[in-house]
């Protein structure tokens, strides 16, 4: 029933002290051991359930084990090996420093890219390096468009607030968007879906992009 109980490793469970967080959340105590065992899952989960912690400990506990496979060299393109997504700018730059937090000296690398920002910031934030990056759906696909981010490594994908993003009408983007990554194969991604209502499209999104999920609700 603490953090300590679950297989984070040393780094993480310090960043966690660190963030002075003693119990896991019901969200948290279900889902991190979860995604840990490496099954996709849809999960139901407020704001404020600590829904972010949920998705980000198993995300860094995979990466610190492969942020050092070889990805491809090509200018100006830069591969992260997780991607979260979220509807607005004010929760992606929620979680990004979140995911900072978490990440403290495990060389995890976390960027974030939102819309209605300078998009030269954000190249260059990205061209320092990204493991982890943190994205609104319009200003991804903006990135992927001018062939600045590539998908070809995703292993990890979250969906967050995943009712909000359609209600903001951007089901066309995150299809686009996840097209991409199974361009190499299926199977090596790992998928989260995170929302708090669960109508009939988040049903469909849920059927097309995960696969032989857990459905959780707390
Ligand atoms: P979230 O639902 O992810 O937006 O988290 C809501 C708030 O709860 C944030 O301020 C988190 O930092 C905090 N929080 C998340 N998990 C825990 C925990 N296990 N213990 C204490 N605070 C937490």
């Amino acid at each position: 029933n603490t953090f300590a109980d679950i297989d984070l490793g040393e780094l993480l469970n310090q960043n966690i002290r660190r963030c002075k967080y003693v119990k896991p959340t019901p969200v948290q105590r279900h889902a991190i051991p979860i995604a840990l065992g490496g099954r996709d899952l849809m999960a139901c989960a407020q704001t404020g359930s600590g829904k972010t912690a949920a998705f980000c400990f198993p995300i860094i506990s995979g990466i610190m084990r492969e942020q050092y496979v070889q990805r491809p060299r090509v200018a100006r393109t830069v591969y992260p090996l997780a991607l979260i997504l979220s509807p607005t700018r004010e929760l992606s730059g929620q979680i990004h420093e979140e995911a900072k937090k978490f990440s403290y000296q495990t060389g995890v690398k976390v960027v974030v890219a939102y819309g209605g920002a300078s998009i030269n910031q954000q190249l260059r934030e990205l061209e320092r390096g990204v493991d982890i990056l943190v994205a609104t759906p319009g200003r991804l696909v903006d990135l992927l468009e001018r062939a600045r981010v590539s998908l070809q490594m995703i292993r990890y994908l979250a969906l967050d607030e995943a009712d909000r993003m359609l209600d903001m009408g951007f089901e066309p983007q995150i299809r686009k968007i996840v097209e991409q990554m199974d361009m190499p194969k299926r199977g090596v991604r790992q998928t989260m879906l995170f929302s708090a209502t669960f109508p009939r499209e988040i049903q469909r999104l849920a059927s097309d992009f995960l696969s032989n999920y857990i459905f959780l609700a707390v």
